[in-house]
This record gives structure tokens, C-alpha cells and sequence, in this order.
């Protein structure tokens, strides 16, 4: 397997890591706070192009190969998990319509999302159905001037932000995906607070009351709204969580070392605690191998393999669990400290918790990767689940 990076994709990173450290990582807790990213902050992001990560080159974007979109994901999950979850969600939404969208749609859409001037959010997600995502509700019919859309989406990450939702509905009966503008008659954005984690990430709860579309709002096919459209969302988005966990876990290793480096205990450094060193091993050995499942599935979704899917799964599986294991015991290396408002390390347990929900939990991992073992013994395909 190839782990080297190209001089571009170093640079990348060199780039990606200097300006998380300069300019996001000092601010997150008081993000965290607040509840909300700044409008200063988002512009800046814009300008550097960062917005435009998932955004074809012909479109203004930046059409970041999956590596050095990874190493994006990576180092601004090491500085703010909910600045990496703006890029998740508006990589889900650009992406959708680069590749479902008609020509119209490319062209409205795409520049803006380029330069920030639409921001994109992902709204699957509904009172009645989470990882069950084909219990979804909403529903959407024909009329003369469109399609007029009625339900409720929960949990919408920078839905209070959003211009617009790649939002899924049900069109006589069949899944169907929309571009539903954010001032949309009949749409209601209300903010959600006091969430655990990552909790700059502006969520939103959406309400539709016969809400009207425009005919071109439809996204891809009816019947496929699920399959493809989300289902390919899905699998960047998690790609982008996964690398966003190595990001996460990193940050808690380079938290731990410094403390235990500093803090004496019994007349000896925490760092010559052989117990406390057991959890640096580990958060050393499970980023490292969590980065290395990263790269497999970014070169296997560069070379357009099919088994991308899968190697996915498995780094999204591995890194959400490491990174939530690295937070624990980063809190646990700082004692009391790691315990108090505002720092990092209480940060980082609050987010790496919300990893093991998103883009498909835990569970929904751990039942997926063990059917497909299975499948891989006996040379059989698994059917392919979509879950948010
Ligand atoms: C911070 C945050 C941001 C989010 N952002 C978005 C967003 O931008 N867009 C969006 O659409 N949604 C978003 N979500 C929603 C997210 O996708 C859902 O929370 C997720 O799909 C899980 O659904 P649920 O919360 O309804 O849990 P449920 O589906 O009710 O599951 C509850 C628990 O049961 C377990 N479980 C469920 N089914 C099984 C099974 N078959 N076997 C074993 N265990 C099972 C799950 O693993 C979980 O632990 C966000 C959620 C959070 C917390």
C-alpha cells in the first residue's frame, strides 16, 4: 500500500495544519461556547478556498483529490471538530450536486459553493427515523409551479447557517432527493442548542408546511434518492468523519503528552507513570493505525474502487472508536484540569461521543462490518446500507 504523499499533498498539509493552528484551534473552545461560528471566521474560511473542497475545478472549486481532502478533514479535526463538520456537510451537499445535478443545477449551485456564497447542509435525519433512514416521512407532491414538500428534519448540522438543504422526501412513495433554498415558503429553521458535542456546529431543526420547490429543486431521480444520492453523500461524509477522528484522536495524544511531560506526581513526571504511559501507547498506536485505514480507503476511493465502500466502514469504525477512547483517557491524563470548562480535552471527549452517532453509530457499524465479513468468506456481495 502506498503511504507516501506527493509534494502537492505534503504541502497541503503543511498549510492545513498552520492554519488550524494559527487561526482555529486558539478560538474552538470559545466556539464551543458561544455555540456558533463567526461570520468573520466563515468568510476567511471562503477565501482561502476552503469551502470549495468537493467542488469540481471547472465550477471555482479546489476538486481536492480524497487524500488531501482527507488531510484537510484530518487537521481541522485536530483544531475544531465543528469546522470540520461544516466541510463534512457542505462536501455532502457539494458533491450531491456535482454528481446527480443536471446542468442547471451544476450551474446555479456549484460557483457558490465554491466561494461560500451558499453554504450547504445535509437534512436526512427525522423524528421517527435516524439509522433506519428508509422510515423517513417527509413527504413531497407534484403541483403546477413545483413540488410542495411537508415534514420535519432533526439534528440539521449548520442548518441555522444554511442557504440551502440537500433534503430527502418521499415523491408517490418513492425516495427522492431536493434542493430545498433556505427561503423556501412553508420552511421554518429553529435553532437547536445545548447539544453534547460539537456544538459550534449550528444544528437546526427544519419544519415544511406545504413548503414550495421549484420543479428543478428535484435532485436526481425519484427512487433514488436514498440509493444513490444519499447513500454516496453518506460515504464521503463519513470518509470526512473518519479522517476527522484521526484529527481528533492526534489532538488529544499531543494534549496528553504535553500534560504528562509537565505534571509531577510522587516526585516523577506523569510521562514516567508506567500506567499513564499505557494510555499514551495506546492513543499513539490507535491514531496511527486509524490514519492508516484513512489512507487505504482514500487511495482505494482515488482509484474509483469499488471496495472504497467498505475500507470506509472500517475507518470510520476504527477511528470514531479511537478517537472517543483517546478522549477518555486524555481527560483521565489530566485529572481534574481536563475536567474543567473550557479545556480542550473536555472538548475533545464531548465530540469524539457525537463520532460514534453520526454517519452511521457504532452499532450500525460494528453489524455492517460483520456481515460483510461473513460475505467476504463466502465470495457473496452484501446489500449495501444507507445510514446517516
Ligand atoms: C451532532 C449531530 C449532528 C448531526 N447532523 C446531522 C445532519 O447534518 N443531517 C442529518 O440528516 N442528521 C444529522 N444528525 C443525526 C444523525 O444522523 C443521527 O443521530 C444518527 O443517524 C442516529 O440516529 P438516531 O439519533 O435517531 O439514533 P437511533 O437510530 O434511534 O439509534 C439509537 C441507538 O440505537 C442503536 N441502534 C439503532 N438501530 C440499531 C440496530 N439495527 N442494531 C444495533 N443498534 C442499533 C444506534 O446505534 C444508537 O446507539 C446529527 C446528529 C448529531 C448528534
Amino acid at each position: 500500500m502506498r503511504v507516501q504523499l506527493t509534494e502537492r499533498q505534503a504541502a497541503a498539509r503543511e498549510e492545513y495544519e498552520s492554519f488550524t493552528r494559527q487561526a482555529v484551534a486558539p478560538h474552538a473552545d470559545a466556539w464551543d461556547r458561544a455555540e456558533r461560528l463567526p461570520e468573520e471566521f466563515l468568510e476567511e474560511f471562503a477565501a482561502r478556498g476552503l469551502l470549495g473542497a468537493a467542488v469540481p475545478a471547472g465550477y471555482g472549486g479546489a476538486e481536492l483529490d480524497p487524500i488531501t481532502f482527507g488531510l484537510l478533514n484530518e487537521e481541522l479535526g485536530r483544531g475544531c471538530s465543528s469546522v470540520r463538520s461544516l466541510v463534512t456537510v457542505h462536501g455532502m451537499a457539494s458533491y450531491a450536486v456535482a454528481r446527480w445535478g443536471g446542468d442547471r443545477q451544476r450551474e446555479h449551485w456549484l460557483p457558490r459553493f465554491a466561494t461560500g456564497g451558499a453554504i450547504g447542509a445535509f437534512a436526512l435525519t427525522e423524528p421517527g427515523a435516524g439509522s433506519d433512514v428508509k422510515a423517513l416521512r417527509t413527504t413531497a407532491r407534484r403541483t403546477d409551479d413545483g413540488f410542495r414538500l411537508t415534514g420535519q428534519k432533526r439534528w440539521i448540522t449548520f442548518g441555522q447557517r444554511a442557504d440551502v438543504y440537500l433534503l430527502f422526501a418521499r415523491l408517490d412513495g418513492r425516495e427522492a432527493a431536493f434542493l430545498v433554498p433556505r427561503d423556501a415558503p412553508g420552511l421554518t429553521v429553529r435553532p437547536v442548542t445545548g447539544m453534547l458535542g460539537t456544538k459550534a456546529s449550528m444544528l437546526a431543526e427544519l419544519s415544511l408546511v406545504d413548503c414550495l420547490v421549484a420543479p428543478e429543486a428535484l435532485l436526481g431521480r425519484p427512487g433514488f434518492g436514498l440509493a444513490a444520492v444519499a447513500a454516496s453523500a453518506l460515504e464521503l461524509g463519513r470518509y470526512s468523519v473518519a479522517w476527522g477522528c484521526v484529527g481528533l484522536a492526534q489532538a488529544c495524544l499531543d494534549a496528553s503528552l504535553d500534560h504528562a511531560d509537565r505534571r509531577e506526581t510522587f516526585g516523577v513526571r506523569l510521562r514516567d507513570h508506567q500506567l499513564v504511559q499505557r494510555m499514551i501507547a495506546d492513543m499513539a498506536t490507535g491514531t496511527a493505525a486509524a490514519r492508516l485505514l484513512c489512507q487505504q480507503a482514500g487511495w482505494l476511493r482515488q482509484d474509483r474502487s469499488t471496495e472504497s465502500l467498505h475500507a470506509t466502514w472500517l475507518a470510520k469504525y476504527h477511528a470514531s472508536r479511537t478517537a472517543f477512547r483517546s478522549a477518555s483517557d486524555a481527560v483521565q491524563v489530566h485529572g481534574a484540569q481536563g475536567c474543567g470548562d473550557g479545556h480542550p480535552v473536555q472538548r475533545y471527549l464531548r465530540d469524539a461521543k457525537v463520532m460514534e452517532i453520526i454517519e452511521g453509530s457504532t452499532e450500525l457499524q460494528q453489524t455492517t462490518i460483520a456481515e460483510s465479513a461473513y460475505h467476504s468468506r463466502t465470495r457473496t456481495t452484501p446489500t449495501e446500507r444507507v445510514t446517516a
